[in-house]
């Protein structure tokens, strides 16, 4: 589970034009809104980020007219990403230190976007134990990650806003998974579909390897068919080697791509040099998707040689401000 709620400290706060009761926070890399008076610069706080959901409990009952969700909000013309909350949250006896992951201590889950009819399928079993499932972390968490990985050289994708998918073939077992499980077969099921279309069961049996494709799936039905396509089709983010445990990098990925004849999510740029500034990666996220003119959701950066950090993976989304006040 990733990390949704922390602790973490308000850096700054600074007036709203025209608003005497709210003021501007500033917790990592996001900006929010609070009321005047709750925090003074310096303070710990539990800070959610956007998508947390969280429990039914006496201290979220005004959340709950919004299912209880984490959106981006705008007030006063600021937007607003996340929100604080006093450390009197915490159950007593929770070790306060900043940074620290409270996200399971507080019951809180990431709201996850339901899974149209057509994809949603009839489960096989849970999530295969041997692929991680697909996820990304927002930038604005991220700021000694890239301190540390500034400079290297990284590859930006779009981000595509479908539904997550996984192919895989492990010691003779051709298996489809959405988001969170395994799937069985079933005549109406669109991601067992499109694997038909691909023929990606028998290419997969013939190379032999042990491999995870994961991808997006957009199109008709999907998240409104944001793009205007006809049919739908599956952009592939990931390839993962299931006996070495890991991610190729991005020249085998996009080699074995090639090799299995599918398509990657749209590459945007393969040579850019990360820069440290979330600001500033907040603002490259903006623009136009590559298949329509809609806004896009946003970008991912990765190296082009994977690495792992204590956080994990090193490979983040920067979302699109525009895209989340229009659709959220
Ligand atoms: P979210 O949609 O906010 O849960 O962000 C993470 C998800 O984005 C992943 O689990 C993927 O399903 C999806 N995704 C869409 N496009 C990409 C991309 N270009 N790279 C990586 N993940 C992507
Ligand atoms: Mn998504």
């Amino acid at each position: 589970m990733r990390t949704l709620a922390s602790i973490q400290r308000i850096r700054a706060l600074g007036p709203i034009p025209d608003a005497d009761a709210i003021q501007k926070a500033s917790v990592l890399g996001w900006e929010l809104v609070v009321k005047k008076g709750e925090f003074q610069v310096g303070d710990l706080v539990v800070y959610c980020e956007i998508d947390s959901l969280l429990p039914d409990r006496p201290e979220f009952e005004f959340l709950k007219s919004r299912g209880n969700r984490i959106r981006t909000i705008r007030l006063r013309g600021q937007i607003s990403q996340g929100i604080c909350f006093p450390l009197s949250i915490l159950p007593a006896g929770t070790e306060i230190s900043e940074g620290a992951d409270v996200t399971d201590i507080l019951g809180i889950t990431k709201y996850e976007p339901p899974i149209p009819a057509n994809l949603a399928g009839v489960m096989k079993g849970g999530f295969p134990s041997f692929i991680p499932k697909t996820d990304e972390t927002r930038v604005q968490n991220l700021q000694d990650m890239l301190d540390k990985y500034v400079g290297e050289t990284c590859f930006i994708t779009e981000k595509l806003d479908g539904s997550s998918v996984t192919y895989y073939f492990k010691d003779g077992e051709f298996g489809v998974c959405s988001r969170n499980l395994e799937l069985l077969e079933t005549p109406d099921n669109s991601l067992w579909g499109e694997a038909r279309k691909m023929n990606l069961e028998e290419k997969m049996r013939l190379a032999g390897r042990n491999l995870a494709f994961q991808g997006e799936i957009v199109g008709e039905g999907i998240q409104s068919n944001k793009y205007r396509m006809r049919g739908q089709q599956v952009f592939f983010f990931n390839v993962f080697d299931i006996d070495e445990y890991r991610y190729l990098d991005f020249e085998e990925f996009k080699a074995v791509l090639a090799e299995f004849d599918l398509t990657s999510v749209p590459i945007l740029d393969e040579n850019f040099s990360l820069i440290n500034d979330i600001p500033a990666l907040v603002e490259l996220s903006r623009g136009r998707s590559v298949f329509f003119d809609v806004a896009r959701e946003g970008i991912v950066f990765r190296p082009l040689t994977e690495k792992r950090d204590l956080m994990g993976r090193v490979s983040f989304k920067s979302i699109n401000p525009d895209f989340l006040l229009k659709y959220e």
